[in-house]
């Protein structure tokens, strides 16, 4: 019998801003090259998080709109997605949902939107502006340099546990401030990407899919995985910033 991953889409009919869903398709591409199934059920308002369920969860981004909409909700699901975090789950957070992950988020219009606190990072806004744009970072602890596209308002500004995802060579990043984008804790991923965040960074891909198969199945042969080319980002950087170089 195919092995299954189950993914959860948290919100995935809320926050799904410039298509954070392919981050689930790019999983399920990786994951059906080496012989494994994936699953997907929406989780939303009004709905239980079952922390032993899943071994992916994606929380996409949003609009303020929403994110005041699910903010009250989310504080039902706290007590189940801090222990899937605390306990090494895996997790891609993009933009309103990495925000919300941490303590608040100040929205454009000055509300305070509350987070879980499930992470130790607060956002604050900017007045009359936003960060938009290519964005490039480097990731020191593997080397790797991910590229990705940043329209926000939130200011992130991170806790003292969390590291940064990477350092920006270009673009705006958490804060604009502190040379820092998105942050790592444990086996969650939060980011400011959208594009989605792993088409174009398939390194990274790999890395949840690794991680969240060896959890949930411990003898599988990762060998293939490790072999399996990444798909070519049909972007590149130089020095003059981000180009497209396929169709
Ligand atoms: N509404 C939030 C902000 O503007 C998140 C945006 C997003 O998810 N793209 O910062």
């Amino acid at each position: 019998m195919t092995q299954t991953l189950k993914i959860c889409h948290l919100y995935g009919n809320l926050m799904n801003t410039y298509g954070d869903l392919g981050n689930i398709l790019v999983l399920d591409y990786y994951a059906k090259k080496i012989g494994l199934k994936t699953e997907t059920d929406v989780i939303s308002i009004g709905q239980d998080f079952d922390a032993s369920r899943y071994d992916i969860v994606l929380f996409g981004g949003g609009q303020d709109f929403e994110q005041k909409i699910i903010s009250e909700d989310l504080n039902s699901k706290k007590a189940a997605l801090t222990a899937y975090i605390e306990n090494g789950g895996v997790m891609l957070a993009i933009c309103g949902g990495y925000q919300l992950l941490g303590h608040y988020y100040i929205g454009a219009n000055g509300d305070k939107i509350p987070g879980i606190g499930a992470l130790d990072h607060y956002t604050l806004s900017q007045d009359n502006s936003r960060f938009i744009g290519d964005i490039v970072i480097e990731n020191r602890e593997f080397n790797e340099t991910y590229l990705g596209f940043e329209n926000h308002n939130g200011r992130t500004f991170l806790g003292k546990d969390e590291k940064p995802l990477g350092y920006v060579k270009r673009g705006h990043g958490n804060n604009g401030e502190d040379g820092t984008e998105g942050c790592v804790y444990k086996n969650t991923f939060g980011s400011y990407f959208h594009g989605p965040i792993l088409t174009h960074n398939g390194v990274l891909a790999k890395r949840l899919l690794t991680t969240a198969i060896s959890r949930r199945f411990p003898e599988f042969d990762l060998q293939p995985l490790t072999d399996l080319p990444i798909e070519e980002s049909r972007y590149q950087v130089d020095a003059a910033g981000v180009k497209k170089v396929q169709n």
